[in-house]
């Protein structure tokens, strides 16, 4: 086949042992970055449903990469995750998203949460992921709900009490959790109640087709019922058409993020732009 005539083709271009130095060039590149402040945050929007006010924003790592330029995580962050170095992004993400956390909130006039993604890798069975969100909450004093913590469905698959126990400290110190990219893991809707969680955020598969597409209408709306029901509020992620918002919005989904509103931008360009002073 086609697939297989490609792997070979690949397989002979690339030697094993080529593979394995661009791969260590890469984390000693990544640790350099960290040392180096080469990582930054974006942030992007997320609107509530009338889309008038923003109360969200995700941050999401870019790395300036001295040679390459600007490049997303999806060319990094699945290769930190196979080699340990996710714990030192995880620990850089959380401080610097931290800080804008403070500085949003000085200047805004209305709560702004901040939403951070975290590799199932960070969290440890030590309890000392979890506690260090706390004492730095603590530290920069940071208002009450002004973080949620994204975690993915795998994070919690097959949740023993022990995790159970962390995200209800988190819960205890006023900060949120909300399901990354609801609906592709291997989800069970009795997480949702059991584990105490805040938000939830419809996968962009879901969104993608939705006007064109029952089965999907079906299935959001029947995530957004189950989720107000168990009084669990709904991000939709992926929004890029009028069309999409408008279905969401007669679904009273929650809140919207998506390129229809807007892209992830620089720290700098999201206060200038959406926030309301
Ligand atoms: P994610 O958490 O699902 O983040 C949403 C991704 O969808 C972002 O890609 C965002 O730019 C993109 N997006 C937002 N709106 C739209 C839209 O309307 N259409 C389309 N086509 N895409 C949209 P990005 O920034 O490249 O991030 C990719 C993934 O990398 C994230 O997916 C997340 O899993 C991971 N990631 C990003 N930042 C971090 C981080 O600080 N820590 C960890 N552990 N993972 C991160
Ligand atoms: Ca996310
Ligand atoms: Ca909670
Ligand atoms: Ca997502």
């Amino acid at each position: 086949s086609k697939k297989k005539g490609r792997n070979r083709y690949e397989f002979f271009s690339y030697s094993i042992e080529e593979k394995a130095t661009e791969k260590r060039k890469l984390i000693e590149e990544i640790k350099l970055g960290l040392k180096e402040s080469q990582f930054e945050l974006y942030y992007q929007p997320i609107f509530s449903v009338d889309g008038k006010s923003i109360t969200k924003a995700e941050a999401l790592i870019r790395w300036n990469h001295p040679q390459k330029g600007l490049i997303g995580p999806n060319e990094f962050i699945p290769m930190a995750e196979k080699n340990g170095l996710i714990s030192d992004i995880g620990r850089w993400v959380k401080s610097q998203a931290i800080q804008d956390c403070t500085l949003f909130n000085k200047i805004s006039k209305r709560l702004i949460q901040v939403s951070v993604n975290t590799s199932p890798l960070e969290i440890d069975r030590s309890g000392e992921w979890v506690e260090q969100w706390i004492q730095a909450s603590e530290q920069f004093n940071l208002p009450g709900h002004s973080v949620l913590i994204e975690v993915t469905e795998n994070t919690l698959m097959g949740t023993d009490s022990e995790i159970k126990r962390q995200l209800k400290r988190l819960s205890e110190f006023q900060i949120d959790v909300a399901i990354d990219d609801f609906g592709v893991g291997y989800s069970s809707l009795a997480y949702l109640q059991r584990l105490d969680i805040d938000i939830l955020k419809i996968d962009r598969s879901f969104i993608k087709d939705i006007e064109k597409n029952d089965n999907s209408i079906a299935l959001v709306r029947a995530i957004i019922t189950m989720a107000h029901n168990l009084n669990v509020e709904v991000v939709a992620e992926g929004v890029e058409k009028q069309e999409q918002y408008m279905l969401l919005k007669q679904m009273q989904c929650d809140y919207i993020q998506g390129y229809y509103f807007s892209k992830p931008v620089s720290k700098k360009v999201f206060v200038s732009e959406f926030i309301e002073e």
